[in-house]
């Protein structure tokens, strides 16, 4: 069985399958599934959901051992949700331990039981640094995939959705697979902006086989993350009234876009929204042979939005300008040696704040009152949880913490059209940091990757654990915190 890794670097189109082990389906069906889909030889691997829409699936360790004695390379999804990093890592230690290299390194979505709060210990830069980082020191092979959404229709959003995938590959993902959509310009954006940096990570396009119920669905945003334009919804179901309710169709779709991608240069093709080994095969093959044809066939995919953002069209908006607190908090930054400051030198200020900082935390009544006042003046200006690991100079002061998912390095692919998939009546809060990086020339600044916070430190002055060094932030991330925490519902 050659491994992913080596077929997906082997500069051959290879063809990958999602395999939704939801609660839903029996496990010996997904089995049976895996079966068929390891006789198709252009099959490179099964891509292994755990928590597919929110919702928890089938233990996707066991389907992926399962799967493999099959004959069907998996690839584990491992999202961040409800997990600290403590059972991240006993995760990662059993992937490692059963030799299961494949890891598909996301945020996940909301999990659907929640209402207000869900763990989020960690974000998906994190997840990926952290695979990198074991892999690195104990020499276990691990390849990690991470995703990334070009159909983002607001200029924030997609330009932190590309930049978030440089993050990613800095961190040390090996390739990206796409979010679903049916947008070739934007599949061509997305190539061309990695071209242009000369990254040459592998991109696998997401090839979903859409019927006219999932379309609808999508039409309004759900899944988070998966849109439908109206066109394609309308489309569908025109496919659907047809004698074969539209699977020919929606089968020829898939093809063109496997067409399509293969001849804009992306490594592969992710299949999902059909199970079926005989509509993949089909799917394949189809593809294959429309692939010399693939500049012809471009109308054909696009379902883009008729308003919506392309990066390498003319520019519609003017860039935003600056706003008022940034600008007082990057010229404070200039001046005084506040914890916010990018590039600290050690001034006779900055070491005289030091040792402050150091007698007051000898006086707990003292350094209590001075953490209550840090707090709730942070709080009315920036929406402030108190976290203890203050980032928001990283930021463009922007509290990660008002981000329901606690990201520190960019938004989740669950964004509609910039606006919060767990708060829809909230703009997402990386709308707001791109802009600001954007109107004070920052962007490369965002680049910087921010590593997740000690939360034992809840509760207590971020002043102080900056002077102090206690807490752990871009450039001084905390070691250890792996082996000893765990993130209690009730920190956050
Ligand atoms: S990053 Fe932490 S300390 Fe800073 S404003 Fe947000 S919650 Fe408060």
């Amino acid at each position: 069985m050659r491994s992913l890794a080596e077929r997906v670097t082997s500069g051959q189109f290879v063809y990958m399958t999602e395999l939704v082990a939801s609660g839903l389906k029996r496990e010996a069906q997904v089995l049976e599934i895996a079966s068929k889909l390891a006789m198709i030889p252009e099959i490179a691997g099964g891509s292994i959901t755990s928590y597919a829409g929110g919702a928890l699936g089938q233990d996707s360790i066991r389907v992926g051992t399962a799967v493999r004695a099959r004959g069907l390379v998996p690839n584990v999804h491992q999202t961040c949700v409800g997990q600290d990093r403590r059972s991240i890592d006993k995760i990662l230690n059993q992937l490692a331990a059963l030799e299961m290299h494949n890891i598909f390194a996301i945020s996940g979505d909301w999990p659907k039981a929640a209402q207000r709060t869900a763990v989020f210990d960690i974000d998906s830069v994190q997840l990926a640094a952290h695979i990198a980082e074991l892999r690195a020191r104990t020499g276990t092979p691990f390849f990690i995939s991470c995703a990334v959404s070009p159909f983002k229709y607001q200029r924030e959003d997609l330009l932190y959705q590309y930049l978030k995938l440089e993050k990613k590959i800095a961190a040390g993902a090996d390739m990206a697979i796409t979010q679903v959509g049916w947008d070739a310009k934007k599949f061509i954006e997305l190539k061309r902006y990695l071209d242009q940096r000369g990254l040459t990570t592998p991109m696998i396009g997401n090839v979903y086989v859409l019927g006219a119920k999932a379309a609808e669905r999508m039409g309004t945003g759900n899944p988070p993350g998966c849109w439908a334009s109206p066109e394609l919804v309308a489309a569908t179901a025109r496919e659907a009234a047809g004698p074969d309710k539209g699977l020919a169709a929606r089968l020829e779709r898939a093809a063109v876009t496997v067409a399509i991608l293969k001849g804009i240069g992306y490594a592969g093709a992710y299949i999902g929204g059909t199970h079926d080994p005989n509509y993949i095969a089909r799917i394949i093959e189809r593809g294959e042979e429309l692939a010399p044809r693939w500049k012809e066939l471009l109308p054909d995919l696009q379902f883009g939005r008729a308003d919506g953002f392309y990066l390498y069209d003319p520019p519609k908006e003017p860039k935003p300008s600056r706003t008022f607190l940034p600008m007082v908090l990057d010229a404070a930054a200039t001046a005084l040696p506040v914890p916010w400051v990018k590039q600290p030198q050690d001034t006779p200020g900055r070491r005289l704040l030091k040792s402050a900082f150091a007698w007051l935390d000898r006086h707990p009544a003292l350094s209590h009152a001075f953490e209550h006042a840090e707090y709730l003046s942070k709080r009315e200006i920036f929406g402030c949880k108190n976290c203890g690991n203050c980032v928001l100079g990283s930021m463009e002061y922007v509290c990660p913490e008002t981000c329901p998912k606690h990201m520190r390095n960019g938004p989740c692919g669950g964004t509609d059209h910039g606006q919060c998939e767990v708060i829809p009546e909230q703009p997402c809060i990386w709308v707001k940091v791109m802009e600001r990086a954007e109107a004070s020339n920052q962007i490369e600044s965002l680049k910087t990757f921010i590593p997740p916070p000690d939360r034992a430190l809840t509760g207590t002055a971020s002043w102080l654990n900056y002077y102090l060094e206690r807490d752990s932030r871009p450039g001084r991330p905390k070691k250890g915190i792996v082996e000893s925490q765990t993130v209690p519902d009730e920190a956050r």
